[in-house]
Parts: C-alpha cells; sequence; structure tokens
C-alpha cells in the first residue's frame, strides 16, 4: 500500500510502498477514507536527531478515519464496513484519566510505549490503518469523513481548550484567538457555536484574517507590534477574559500576557516554544495560564455533534496520496487555508 512516510531526520516527508498492515489480537484495521496535516507533523519532522523520539520510519497522520476493514482475534462489537473517526490520544484504558474517557491525560501511556497513531504508532496517512482498541474508534453516522476528519485534532483540541474556558465565555467578554490556521478557524467558530463571547482574531495573515471572517470573527487585527494596543482598545481597556493562542511563538505568548484581562485565562495550546512568567507583578490578578494537549474521547463525540448541527466545519483542501507532499510544503510556508486532508 502507499504510506506517507517520515524516514530520515531533515528530509520531509515521503511517499512510500509499504506492506498491508494485519491487525492483532484486539486490533482493527480500517480502510483510510481521510487523513488531517497537522503543523505538530512539522513540529516532530524539524526536531534534531537528538530530541527525536517518535521512531523511523514514521508513517504520519493523527487525524484519521476510515471503514472497518478487517477485525483481528477476539474483537466484538464492531463491523465490517462500519466508518469511524480515529480518537488518537491513546492511554492506558485502565487508570482514572483513561476511566474518564481523558486518555490524553494518562500519566502512564509514555512509559508503557503507548504512543497516537502519527505520533510513534503508524499513522492514517496511508491506504490502510491500525486501531489498537475499539474505544479508539467514534462512530461517523452519516458525516463525510473528508469534510470532518480533521476535528479529530483541529476540531478536538481548540473544543478542549475552549470549553475548559466556558465559564470566562459569557455575553460582553472577549475571546482572542491567535493564529487562524487548522485549529484556529475551528476555534473560532466553537467559541461562537457556544457561546456569546466576542471573537478577536489575530494573524500575520491577511488571508487567514478574511477567514476568520468568513468563519464568524467579529474582528481582526494584524499580528504585530501594534496589536496590543488595538486589542485593548477593542475591549474598551479592559483586555481579553480568554486568549486562546494556536500559535504558541514567542511573540505570540507575549501578545497573550499583553491582552489577557484580570481574572482572565490564557490556553497556549501551540507548540512553538513560547514561554511566559506567571504571578504577582507578572500577569494580571487571578489571571489563569494553561497549555492543554488534545482532548477527550467524549469532547470528540460533541465535536462531532456540532459539525452534525452545522454549528462547525473545516475549510478543506483536498489531495490525493501522491499530493501528500506538495501540501505538507504548503502548511510548512503558512500557505494552507483551513486544514489540508489527504483521501487515499
Ligand atoms: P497551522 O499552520 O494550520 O496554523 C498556524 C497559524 O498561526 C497560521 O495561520 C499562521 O499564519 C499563524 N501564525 C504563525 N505565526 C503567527 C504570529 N506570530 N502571530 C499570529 N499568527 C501566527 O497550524 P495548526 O495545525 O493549526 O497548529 C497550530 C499549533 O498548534 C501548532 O504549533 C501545532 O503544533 C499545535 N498543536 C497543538 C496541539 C495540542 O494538543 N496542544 C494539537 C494540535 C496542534
Ligand atoms: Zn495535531
Amino acid at each position: 500500500m502507499k504510506a506517507v512516510q517520515y524516514r530520515e531526520i531533515g528530509k520531509g516527508p515521503e511517499v512510500v510502498e509499504i506492506d498491508v498492515p494485519q491487525p492483532g489480537p484486539g486490533q482493527i484495521r480500517l480502510k483510510v477514507t481521510a487523513a488531517g496535516l497537522c503543523h505538530s507533523d512539522w513540529f516532530v519532522m524539524d526536531l534534531p536527531e537528538d530530541q527525536y523520539t517518535y521512531g523511523l520510519p514514521l508513517t504520519l497522520g493523527h487525524e484519521g478515519a476510515g471503514v472497518v476493514d478487517k477485525l483481528g482475534e477476539g474483537v466484538e462489537g464492531i463491523e465490517v464496513g462500519e466508518a469511524y473517526a480515529i480518537y488518537g490520544p491513546w492511554g492506558c484504558g485502565q487508570c482514572h484519566a483513561c476511566s474518564q474517557g481523558r486518555e490524553n491525560y494518562c500519566p502512564y501511556a509514555a512509559d508503557l510505549g503507548i504512543t497516537p497513531p502519527g505520533l510513534g504508532a503508524p499513522g492514517a496517512m496511508a491506504e490502510y490503518v491500525i486501531v489498537d482498541d475499539r474505544r479508539h474508534l467514534v462512530p461517523l453516522g452519516g458525516l463525510d469523513p473528508v469534510e470532518v476528519v480533521s476535528l479529530t485534532d483541529a476540531g478536538l483540541t481548540p473544543y478542549h481548550a475552549i470549553t475548559s474556558a466556558q465559564h470566562k465565555l459569557y455575553p460582553g467578554s472577549t475571546a482572542v484567538v491567535i493564529g487562524v490556521g487548522g485549529l484556529g478557524h475551528v476555534g473560532i467558530q466553537i467559541i461562537r457555536a457556544i457561546s456569546a463571547a466576542t471573537v478577536i482574531a489575530v494573524d500575520i495573515s491577511e488571508d487567514k484574517l478574511a477567514l476568520a471572517t468568513d468563519v464568524g470573527a467579529h474582528h481582526t487585527v494584524v499580528s504585530g507590534p501594534d496589536a496590543a494596543d488595538r486589542i485593548r482598545e477593542l475591549t474598551g481597556g479592559l483586555g481579553a477574559q480568554t486568549v486562546f493562542d494556536f500559535a504558541g511563538v514567542q511573540p505570540t505568548v507575549d501578545l497573550s500576557k499583553a491582552v489577557v484581562a484580570i481574572d482572565g485565562f490564557v490556553h497556549i495550546v501551540g507548540i512553538g516554544g513560547g514561554v511566559m512568567s506567571a504571578g504577582f507583578f507578572q500577569t494580571p490578578m487571578g489571571a489563569a495560564v494553561r497549555a492543554p494537549y488534545w482532548g477527550s474521547r467524549s469532547e470528540l463525540i460533541e465535536v462531532l455533534d456540532l459539525a452534525r448541527v452545522g454549528a462547525v466545519g473545516v475549510h478543506v483542501e483536498r489531495y490525493g496520496i501522491d499530493g501528500a507532499v506538495e501540501a505538507y510544503e504548503r502548511l510548512h510556508h503558512g500557505e494552507v487555508q483551513g486544514r489540508a486532508v489527504v483521501v487515499p
């Protein structure tokens, strides 16, 4: 089968021919119907050799959907031909966090060598993918896999961040969304769907700001030295009760700190390496800072239900598997509008 793999440090993704994998006991093989490209794939592929821990070759793709094609020994309660989205942050399945469906916060996964598909385990950017357990599948129930596959990360991650700040998203409050890429453009829609907060979108690119307006942002601000003043002005000097930073680089983390309101909530979601000092005389009184990771299984069900009622949709750029390398290049250069999705 064809697969998109990262094979050599510093060399970027390649389309290669590999054997079709066989499902072991308890595992499920999906025929992939769609796989999304995430900027985290570049975070991984940009790591120097001494910091790279994901194994080589690595089949990419941590946003995946497919149709059940073969069941491993002992798998019950699931049928060949059914369509699913893959819940990616795999945990041990036994601990307190996993029992709540919050496998994204399993404290044992790393020690047990359990890794998400595409971020250690072979991912979905291939014709077939192995899913280790039935609980990591969420039924699509008629949703178009190409349209919704990216909700498994570009939807789930902002949903998890935003809903955990829901008490700050009250009518009259302001939410700042920094970075209107794959995650950010869905994040704006989620805030609009679950709250009456005013949304200010920030990006370096005018095209992304146009997309922000299309998906529901009330105001747009060009990222840069004047952004903080502009946001203060738009909020009557108060700042924003919630800030969601989907870039996470030092300039955007600095901006987040500069615009968060008293008792506000900053979520650094982007893995750009930016850091913020928090404490008295550093951040406003009562302000909280968090670096959330991915989301829970039930939150994935909720995001898919938001798509089902038409409240959230992904702006999709479609590619065949042979177009994946080009799609990754576009993502690297900030040229993708919304999310690039590979349809094998
Ligand atoms: P993307 O490339 O689709 O979007 C990033 C956006 O940020 C782009 O629109 C870009 O123009 C904008 N941007 C870059 N620098 C900026 C700046 N200085 N000011 C304002 N905007 C700026 O990326 P994505 O796939 O949406 O991922 C976003 C980030 O989130 C990445 O760092 C990714 O690794 C991370 N991520 C984190 C999690 C998590 O669980 N915390 C999950 C998925 C992705
Ligand atoms: Zn991701």
